[in-house]
């Protein structure tokens, strides 16, 4: 079998056009011309993301002792934001091609030449950099080098949700910019409410938004897209243990999914804000180079001490081990299931030849795999063939999510299903039905997705087999 391991032949045309073909991915509002930045999951794109939210939970939620799940508003009281700093200081270098009008990211363009400029810089420090830097920066769009100057550009989405006012954007509601504070407004409430002790976390799924100036690079990058977060609330002084330990576990659950290692690094916040302690980035080889998977960084006291500042409610701890009373510090894990779902794609993505047939694999793990098992009559013109793999698919979509396919001969639904990483083919044959041999009477072929390899399998044995 042979393995492709090089993300650079994996382009972003090849994964995006293949995605968009067998029903992963679509361009959003297609048919009004697009949505920058917005994109809708298919039939097997919504198996995989919740595939991928569901292996998270299973992780971070079903396998730890201290942590708890939450569900939070999207839309929340906008004093939060103005409490986590997002109002005043949220926001991207934008800069503005005079030519075209594309508009960019300052510190994109910068990265591109390899000059730094972090998200601490003041915009005069940005357009200082960005000024002796002129002759080298051009516009992705036209080629031209002829910007504007740099302006900071809030990403915080607004809403009149709940405001009926003629000027309601003096007054605005914001689309949550990140699903955390969700969980820092409900700290309280989950101690209150559950048997949990420091050191403990939250853990949530949910959607966030944000006016990314430039939202290039396909599902990488979206105005509305979906965050896995866990905040882990920890004794002040314990925080870096802590904050070690899910560095190491974060970096594990890659591997464990069957990424391969030369394919994750980890990289460094080179300046941190001034409340973080540490603050690494899982990066992935993506189409387009290493870039940001998930984040996991330890940020002291601030989030829960802004909350307690702005709403005047306390969110101290009083430990009942050592009753010692401290506001707890915060080590978090952050990633996207849009990013996640493009390196898994990305990953998993693979062509071979198989019994000299070219072919598209997605060596998904069975885990992450939209379809578990395809179920197929020999025939669809055979009535007690189809009658028999409706009885079969009754059987295993009990207990997995299965497809039945009766379209075109046998060896096109193998392709098909390979092309969507399907594990497992079933197929019912006049073998099945005993006509020839009675002794393979209600035994059907199994044929494995990797080596092609096929397998006579009684029905009484297959939920077994395929578990
Ligand atoms: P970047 O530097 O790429 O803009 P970020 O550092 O702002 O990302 P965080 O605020 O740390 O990202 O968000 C945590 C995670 O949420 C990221 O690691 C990423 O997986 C995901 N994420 C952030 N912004 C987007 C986006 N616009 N589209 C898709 N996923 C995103």
């Amino acid at each position: 079998m042979k393995e492709q391991n090089d993300n650079n032949i994996k382009t972003l045309e090849k994964i995006s056009a293949f995605a968009k073909r067998r029903g992963f991915v679509f361009a959003g509002s297609e048919i009004y011309g697009g949505f920058v930045g917005s994109f809708d999951y298919g039939p097997y794109g919504v198996e995989l993301a919740n595939n991928i939210k569901k292996v998270w939970w299973e992780a971070m939620v079903n396998r730890e002792v201290n942590i708890v799940g939450l569900d939070s508003a999207i839309v929340t009281n906008p004093k939060v934001w103005e409490a986590s700093g997002h109002v005043g200081g949220f926001s991207d270098p934008l800069v503005e091609c005079k030519e075209c009008n594309t508009r960019s990211r300052a510190d994109h363009l910068l990265e591109e030449i390899e000059v730094l400029a972090d998200e601490k810089m003041t915009v005069e420090e940005i357009n200082q950099i960005f000024d002796e830097n002129r002759q080298k920066l051009v516009c992705p769009k036209c080629g031209q080098k002829d910007f504007g100057a740099v302006s900071q550009f809030n990403l915080l989405a607004q809403t009149n949700l709940g405001n009926f006012k003629d000027d309601w954007a003096s007054d605005p509601a914001y689309l949550r910019g990140e699903t955390c504070q969700g969980i820092f407004i409900n700290f309280k409430n989950v101690v209150d409410s559950t048997r949990v002790k420091v050191p403990f976390g939250i853990a949530q799924i949910g959607k966030a938004f944000r006016n990314e100036i430039a939202p290039r690079q396909y599902i990488f990058r979206k105005r509305e897209f979906e965050q896995m977060e866990m905040q882990m609330f920890v004794e002040p002084s314990k925080d870096m243990e802590v904050y070690k330990d899910w560095k190491e576990k974060r970096m594990q659950y890659y591997l464990d999914l069957g990424f391969k290692a030369e394919n994750l690094r980890w990289h460094e916040h080179e300046n941190l804000v001034f409340y973080a302690k540490a603050a690494f980035d899982i990066e992935y080889k993506f189409p387009f180079g290493f870039k940001e998977l998930e984040g996991v960084h330890a940020r002291g006291d601030y989030d829960l001490s802004q909350h307690q500042k702005h709403s005047g409610v306390s969110m101290e701890y009083l430990d009942p081990y050592t009753n010692e009373k401290y506001v707890p510090h915060v080590v978090e894990t952050s990633v996207g299931v849009d990013r996640t779902f493009l390196a898994v794609l990305t990953e998993f993505y693979d062509e071979d030849d198989l019994g000299g047939d070219k072919r598209v694999v997605l060596r998904f793990p069975k885990k992450l795999a939209p379809i578990k098992v395809a179920v197929f009559p020999l025939l669809k013109n055979k009535p007690a063939l189809v009658e028999k793999a409706k009885e079969v698919f009754a059987l295993l979509s009990e207990h997995m999510r299965t497809e039945f396919d009766d379209n075109g001969n046998v060896g096109k639904r193998y392709r098909r299903q390979d092309e969507i990483g399907t594990p497992h083919c079933v197929t019912v044959d006049f073998e099945t039905l005993g006509e020839e041999k009675p002794e393979l009477k209600d035994t059907v072929t199994v044929r494995d997705r990797d080596t092609g390899e096929q397998e006579r399998i009684a029905i009484d044995d297959l939920l077994e087999y395929l578990r």
